[in-house]
Order: C-alpha cells, then sequence, then structure tokens
C-alpha cells in the first residue's frame, strides 16, 4: 500500500479541513476451503486514523525535527503551584488552570536526567514495534515536578538512579518513539544506527 500524505487547510480560526488520502484498497484475493471451492473473497482497505496534537504539536515537532526537550512551567502569580516545571508536556497548570510558558530543558536532561525506577518487559503498545526486552524507564529531570516516561537503547541495563542521555531518531516517526535515552557516557560511535544526539 502506498504512501499517503494529509494536509489541513485553516480558512477560518479554529475551523479546518483534512486533505488527503484516507482510504486505500489493494487487489482481492479467493479464499478457498479444502477441496478448492470458492469460499469467498479479500477485500483488503486501510484505514488512515488521524491522531490530532493540538498544542502538544510543539512537544512532538521539538524532538522530531529540533531534537530538543520541550516542558512546561507556571508562571501565573496568583497560583499556589506558581514555578512548578512539567513533563510530560502539558499546556494547563493542573493548579490554576492557566496556559503555561514552554521552557527548553533539553541540557538540564543532558546535564542530570537519571531513572526513577523501570520495567523489563517483553510486551509493548499495538504493533509491537518496540525491539523487545523493551527497558521501559521513568526519568526524572532535575527540577522537573513529574517524571517522563521512555525507553533505554543501546547497551546498559536500567537500575535506579542511572544517568541517562536523551538521543533522537533521525527519520522521525512524529511519535514518542522518536525520544529515547542511553546510558551516560555513550558516544557517537556507539550508537545504534539512525539515531542521534541533541545539536550542541
Ligand atoms: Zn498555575
Amino acid at each position: 500500500m502506498s504512501d499517503h500524505k494529509v494536509t489541513i487547510e485553516g480558512k477560518y480560526p479554529g475551523r479546518y479541513r483534512f486533505k488527503g488520502e484516507f482510504h486505500q484498497g489493494a487487489p482481492s484475493q479467493p479464499i478457498r476451503d479444502d477441496q478448492g471451492k470458492l469460499w469467498g473473497v479479500t477485500k483488503p482497505r486501510r484505514i488512515v486514523h488521524v491522531h490530532a496534537l493540538g498544542a502538544e504539536g510543539q512537544f512532538f515537532q521539538a524532538i522530531a525535527e529540533d531534537r530538543k526537550l520541550l516542558a512546561t512551567r507556571c508562571n501565573n502569580p496568583d497560583c499556589e503551584g506558581k514555578g512548578t516545571e512539567y513533563l510530560p508536556f502539558r499546556i494547563h497548570c493542573p493548579d490554576c488552570l492557566g496556559l503555561m510558558e514552554v521552557i527548553d530543558v533539553t541540557q538540564r536532561a543532558i546535564e542530570g536526567a537519571q531513572v526513577y525506577t523501570y520495567v523489563i518487559t517483553n510486551r509493548t503498545g499495538a504493533f509491537n514495534t518496540l525491539d523487545t526486552p523493551i527497558r521501559f524507564i521513568d526519568i526524572q529531570i532535575p527540577g522537573i515536578a513529574t517524571f517522563l516516561k521512555g525507553y533505554m537503547i543501546g547497551s546498559g541495563e536500567p537500575s535506579i538512579g542511572l544517568r541517562v542521555i536523551p538521543v533522537f531518531q533521525q527519520k522521525p516517526s512524529y511519535t514518542i518513539k522518536d525520544l529515547a535515552w542511553v546510558v551516560q557516557g555513550t558516544t557517537e560511535s556507539d550508537l545504534l544506527e539512525g539515531w542521534t544526539f541533541a545539536d550542541k
């Protein structure tokens, strides 16, 4: 089945219309019983599911295209949680519901990200697209109030307190899988093909 391209047209604020190819077919094949009698026919169809990213689009664009890790911070002086920083990326403050400021925490992650806890599993989400066993880690970044989930690639086993560095997929999928983590000290030549460090 061929590639697809979907774009949006936004002529009016808050309204948009999708353009593109959402349904694709492929040639049918006969289905026969054990005597060779025609029982039915396959009708392969692919449906493109659209996942809107909303204001989180900037987070995914940063990891996919700029090799940057963005977080958010509440700057509302009237908020009890003023100054609190969040990653996973969230747009609105959970305390005051105000719009938060987007901050770049790439360097902070490079200099201080640690494994808070981890799990090693052979089962992942739909379509099993990660190599198994998967080393899922919860990442603690200095100054950030929440933990980011991620996965380790390359050599090394996760452990609590392990220092890790973010790496980015060179051919992005525009999903969270574009971001992974390696043990601190991993060099460019140790990195798995297709992955790269943040720009210096
Ligand atoms: Zn707030």
